[in-house]
């Protein structure tokens, strides 16, 4: 057991590093509350080989490792936390599955502009009646020559309102393996958007809504059975969230050490006081804690996926560290860290929301229960016997 990165992480580290520092550290604060999803980073990125780090060089990838992809993430983060999540929307999120499973055609018409920072995707999972239990889901997706047509609403999906192109988990037929997935353009035919609601992070959704949308056949990425693949390739997203999570906590953690070195108070530096020195212990503690479940979960699955148990853990202690931690350093800088020209209080409202993104903190902890009584528990309601 190694608790320290390779020589060659390392290497890879202190490039990102390097790059992040010079291109993306001035503008933080401003693209912390620009809206809209940063394409001028996306392309950036694209060009210095941090888009498409796990994927096959065959597709347009880097061929490296989760671990590869978790480094790059948080040290974006460490000098913008909002351009972390282009590292997630190019590395983390639908773009994982479609590497995964699609077809050559649909890599060469998706996934290579994603990876050139030219286009986004969303995934579009869950609806109004089907959130913790996706599999509720009731878009369907009705066989149409060799397609198929879409009926159905989705909400809450990240970047949904920009989007080039939505991944949709719609339902071909009963129970949980009747559930698989599509690639659908926002301007198909029958594709229509709500109004742009704003979440308390300062990102914008839109209701996205399908009326007898015809998707061609080539555009089907997962038939009948594919559920357990597609949420085998968002416990990536989730490991992307918790990354940002930790990131951003460590974010908020540097600058409220900063500020207890200067800041004086009663005529001496506020780290000379005790009730603050234990809030830095604890705040440590929880980041440090946090980052080797990541990394265990991270450096498991190397290039493939990661384990749901490992997932549930890291995401859990991620998401919890990172919002606690953003709220005690929010506290050491007083009204200068609730203040919006203060990056503490984004990293405070955004870590907020991955509590509940990506299967909530409730859902990671009954996942966890599972693995340590190995049995299933149902949360459904038991059938009423005949
Ligand atoms: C910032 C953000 C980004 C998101 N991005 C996307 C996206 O890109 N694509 C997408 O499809 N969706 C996205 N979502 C939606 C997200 O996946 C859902 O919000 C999440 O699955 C929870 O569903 P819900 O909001 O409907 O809450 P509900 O499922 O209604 O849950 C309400 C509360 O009950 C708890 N609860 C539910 N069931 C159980 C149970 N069995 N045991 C214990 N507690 C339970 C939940 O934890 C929660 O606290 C995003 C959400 C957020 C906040």
């Amino acid at each position: 057991m190694d608790f320290d990165l390779t020589e060659e992480q390392r290497m890879f580290q202190d490039a990102v590093d390097g790059f992040a520092a010079r291109h993306l550290a001035d503008g933080a604060l401003a693209r912390a509350h620009q809206q809209g999803y940063p394409r001028d980073v996306a392309k950036m990125m694209s060009e210095q080989g941090l888009l498409g780090i796990t994927m096959k060089e065959e597709d347009g990838g880097m061929g490296g490792t989760l671990m590869d992809a978790v480094i790059a993430i948080q040290t974006v983060a460490k000098h913008c936390p909002r351009s972390a999540d282009v590292v997630q929307a190019g590395n983390f999120g639908a773009i994982r599955v479609l590497a995964e499973y699609g077809t050559e055609d649909q890599k060469k018409r998706y996934l290579a502009p994603i990876l050139a920072g030219e286009k986004v995707i969303s995934v579009a999972m869950s609806e109004p009646e089907a959130g913790s239990a996706l599999t509720d889901l009731t878009t369907t997706a009705t066989p149409d020559g060799d397609g198929v047509r879409l009926n159905g609403t989705k909400v809450f999906s990240t970047h949904s309102p920009e989007a080039d192109v939505f991944l949709v988990y719609c339902r071909y037929g009963p129970g949980v393996n009747g559930i698989g997935s599509v690639l659908i353009e926002p301007d198909a035919p029958g594709v229509s958007k709500g109004k742009h609601v704003m979440y308390l992070g300062g990102e914008e959704w839109c209701q996205l809504y399908f009326e007898d949308a015809a998707v061609p056949a080539e555009n089907v990425l997962l038939r009948e059975g594919g559920f357990k693949r597609q949420i085998a390739g968002f416990n990536v997203e989730r490991l992307g969230n918790s990354a940002r999570a930790v990131a951003l906590g460590r974010y908020a953690f540097e600058m409220a050490r900063e500020h207890a070195l200067e800041r004086k108070q009663f005529g001496r530096p506020i780290c000379e006081f005790q009730g603050l020195q234990w809030k830095f212990a604890d705040m440590k503690l929880k980041l440090e804690a946090a980052q080797l479940l990541l990394y265990k979960a991270a450096s498991a699955a190397d290039a493939g996926f990661p384990s749901a148990e490992d997932t549930a853990l890291a995401k859990l202690a991620c998401n919890r560290a990172g919002h606690e931690v953003s709220s005690e350093a929010m506290q050491v800088l007083g009204a200068a860290g609730y203040s919006q020209d203060c990056l503490i209080e984004y990293c405070f409202r955004r870590t907020r929301g991955w509590m509940i993104a990506g299967g909530s903190s409730e859902i990671m902890m009954n996942r966890i229960a599972e693995s340590i009584f190995e049995r299933r528990f149902p949360q459904r309601p038991p059938k009423p016997s005949a």
